[in-house]
């Protein structure tokens, strides 16, 4: 059985994994550090919440040993600017005993404070955007970094990054820079990402894409209409064992009324997270969350990637995500590393479709549990009957383009018709 203490590390990083209650290594940890203690470029693909942080970061700070108090050294890119804190008070906790600094430079934010902090920084940690604009503006010098990670590859690419890390790429001297790159999933474009960046890497794939960690405990109900989701949650939310909950939704117009809607009937304290607040608010909300004071965080799945929150007991889908990749990831939120959780996904008529796809690709049939009986089901309004079979009949056509549909009046096929088939 492997332990931190078999691994070349010093004193200083034993005391700090110690203090963190890290017992023992988690699987990506074990492959991962001594290959990057050795030098190697390395790729690393496992599921969400199962330590990639601490996976480079121990090697790092290793390596990196002591404060030179020159230029920086090391360059870790991560695509949101929560990601950015996270990951320095993940380090700071790791150097805790060394006089190694870290700085975290992000958007949405005044830029002097981060300034100043490059001062003397050993390390960076920054988004791609904020890193170029202090880069461009010669605050930022980055001819000295020997050790380069890209964190969260997937969402850096979902998110639209890759030309700013492509030119970074361009900018920090590739001879003798050692490369790391961690990720979820690896997507065709995160593969070609790879090829651009590493020389020659170890790949270290712990699990497939998709998978569930098993500690997970998945659950669907399936609801008629939106009001059912609404006395649906509402119920849940008010048993006890509810300690800590994340709920998603797709749209942040939806999570912002659904936070409206639990301030005032279930949770004062409820927090928010979306794209759209302000920087500061976001951050707020997630201390808060972190903290213990809200029990309730309402997230978006852009605002929420890579979050790590401790303990969150469980997640509620509020609507089913459009594919299997954003599901993983919203329920991945609990049941991180050595705790276990449960994932609750409510399900209207026109969500069935997805929810099946989803069940397809993750390759397990998630259970259904009757909805409790204290719960009112009202009757489906009329609208919102029509807005579900158009849905379900378009998801049908994209499918079968000969399918009719049981909403739409049948037309007869026109020559413009047929033509939309082959485009
Ligand atoms: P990932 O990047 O793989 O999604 P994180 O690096 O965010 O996962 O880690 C998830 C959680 O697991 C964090 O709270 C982290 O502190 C914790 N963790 C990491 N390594 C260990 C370990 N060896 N033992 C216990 N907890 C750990
Ligand atoms: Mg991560």
């Amino acid at each position: 059985m492997s332990r931190f203490i078999d691994f070349k590390l010093n004193k200083q990083i034993i005391n700090a994994l110690d203090d963190l209650e890290f017992a023992k290594p988690t699987p990506i940890q074990k492959e991962v550090i001594p290959k990057v203690l050795a030098g190697n470029d390395v790729i690393g693909i496992a599921q969400t919440g199962t330590g990639k942080t601490a996976a480079f970061l121990i090697p790092i700070v290793r390596k990196l040993n002591y404060s030179q108090g020159e230029k920086p050294r090391c360059l870790i890119i991560v695509p949101t600017r929560e990601l950015s804190i996270q990951v320095q008070e993940h380090f700071q906790n790791i150097a805790k005993y060394t006089d190694l600094k870290i700085v975290a430079l992000y958007g949405g934010s005044g830029k002097s404070k981060q300034i100043e902090g490059l001062n003397g920084a050993d390390v960076i940690v920054g988004t791609p955007g904020r890193v170029l604009e202090l880069y461009t503006e010669r605050h930022l010098y980055l001819k000295s970094i020997q050790y380069m990670v890209i964190d969260e590859a997937d969402m850096m690419l979902d998110m639209g990054f890759l030309p700013q890390v492509n030119r970074l790429l361009e900018i920090i001297p590739s001879k003798k820079r050692q490369n790391l790159l961690f990720s979820a999933t690896m997507s065709p474009n995160a593969k070609k990402l790879t090829e651009d960046f590493l020389e020659y890497p170890f790949i270290v794939r712990l699990d497939s894409d998709n998978k569930i960690p098993v500690k997970i405990d998945q659950i669907v109900y399936y609801t008629s209409n939106f009001k059912t989701k609404v006395n649906l949650l509402e119920s849940l939310l008010t048993k006890k064992d509810f300690e800590k909950v994340v709920i998603f939704l797709r749209i942040k117009g939806d999570a912002n009324n659904l936070f409206k809607f639990i301030q005032r009937k279930i949770d004062s304290e409820a927090a928010i997270i979306h794209g759209n607040k302000e920087q500061n608010t976001r951050l707020n909300a997630i201390k808060k969350f972190k903290e213990g004071s809200s029990k309730i965080l309402i997230a978006t799945d852009i605002a929420s990637r890579g979050m790590d929150v401790d303990h969150v007991s469980h997640v509620i889908n509020f609507d089913v995500p459009s594919n299997a990749d954003k599901y993983v990831h919203r329920i991945g939120r609990t049941g991180r590393v050595f705790s276990v959780g449960q994932a609750i996904t409510f399900c209207n008529p026109a969500e069935k479709y997805f929810l099946k796809k989803i069940e397809d690709q993750i390759n397990s049939k998630i259970k259904a549990l009757p909805i409790p009986s204290d719960v009112d089901i009202p009757e489906t309004p009329l609208e919102e009957k029509k807005n579900y079979d158009r849905l379900i009949d378009f998801q049908k056509q994209k499918e079968n383009p000969d399918y009719k549909g049981a909403f739409h009046k049948k037309k007869k096929k026109s020559p413009k018709n047929s033509k939309k088939k082959f485009k």
